[in-house]
């Protein structure tokens, strides 16, 4: 081999949360890929977003048997999102990879996307399950109806059980850290950036060791913000549901005038007046509370603030 030839430089970001039990056990998996891809020269980033456990230590630890290893460390917990952005805007690679640090985005994919990427115009590799084997139903019949309502209220495609395992081309990372919003919904934004992806069907993995960070609960809110960051159709919601209501009343209107003109005004219909006011009032409500989520995104998204904060780490500044 011609020693003289630059090798290009794959940066794998490895989001990190709790996760001291499973990083050694992957470790070992992306050493075995490493070393298969000899071809390449390898960088790995691994982020500790605020772990209350040894993780920051576990991957000091790493960082020191091997000089691959780079690490970031948070202040506190920023999410996912801010751990994937930290990850990408610190790559240097030619090639960069986000992978979960529980080994559900199996490692040993990356030579085929590594193939794939390769294939003219092709920018960025992605990974879908095709089963939700080993979750709880009710997540897989929620995360089903996201996805149903997503197509159907968003023009960014957002794909179903679409992992966030995905090889992408410096070009794409950078369209990526282009898109320097504080609500990041990754799902939507690797979808609005364009480029053409290939996608990789895998079976789904349970996780190597710990537990999984997501509760139905934060799910629900995150998928709530996945709407709001790409959707703008409830707000049209609101206000054609004020039109219709609108409509109504003034067909009741004229209908009453000539009633009580005919007939007279017995008084009547205090049960449906209550049903009436019950139910404006609580679309009022609604339609309040779904401007409000809109303005509360506004607020923060002005506030400007950082999108994480780095308590220690190991890599320079680049240049
Ligand atoms: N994660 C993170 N910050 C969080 C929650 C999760 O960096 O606040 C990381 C976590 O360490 C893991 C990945 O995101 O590497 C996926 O998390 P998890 O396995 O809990 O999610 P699931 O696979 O169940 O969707
Ligand atoms: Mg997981």
């Amino acid at each position: 081999m011609d020693l003289n030839v630059k090798k290009e430089l794959i940066t794998v970001v490895v989001p990190c949360y709790n996760e001291e039990q499973s990083l050694p056990y992957f470790y070992d998996e992306i050493s075995k890929v490493m070393y298969l891809m000899r071809e390449y020269d390898f960088e790995i980033i691994g982020i500790d977003d605020g772990s209350k456990d040894n993780t920051l230590n576990e991957l000091i630890a790493l960082s020191n048997k091997d000089n691959r290893v780079k690490y970031i460390s948070f202040s506190r917990n920023f999410g996912k999102e801010a751990a994937i952005y930290a990850g990408l805007s610190h790559a240097k690679g030619d090639y960069v990879v986000m992978m979960d640090a529980d080994l559900q985005d199996p490692p040993s994919l990356l030579p085929e996307m590594m193939n794939e990427i390769q294939k003219e115009g092709i920018d960025s590799v992605a990974t879908r399950r095709v089963t939700r084997k080993g979750e709880p139903p009710i997540r897989s019949f929620f995360a089903c109806l996201f996805y149903k309502l997503m197509h159907k209220i968003s023009q960014t495609e957002i794909v179903d059980g679409a992992r966030d395992y995905r090889l992408m081309t410096r070009q794409f990372v950078d369209s990526l850290l282009e898109l320097s919003e504080y609500n990041r919904f990754s799902k939507g934004l690797f979808g609005w950036v364009g480029y053409r992806t290939t996608w990789l069907e895998f079976e789904n993995v349970e996780r190597v060791a710990g537990e999984t960070k997501w509760s139905f609960w934060k799910l629900f809110k995150y998928s709530i913000e996945g709407i709001v960051a790409f959707s703008t159709v409830p707000l049209a919601i609101a206000a054609i549901s004020g039109v219709i209501f609108c409509m109504f009343a003034f067909i009741f209107i004229i209908i009453i005038v000539v009633r009580t003109l005919l007939f007279g005004d017995p008084v009547a219909g205090w049960p449906s007046m209550i049903c009436i006011i019950l139910l404006i009032g609580g679309i009022q409500l609604l339609s309040l509370g779904i401007l409000g989520e809109y303005l509360a995104k506004t607020y923060l998204e002005v506030k400007n603030r950082p999108i994480y904060i780095c308590k220690k780490t190991n890599i320079e500044k680049k240049e």
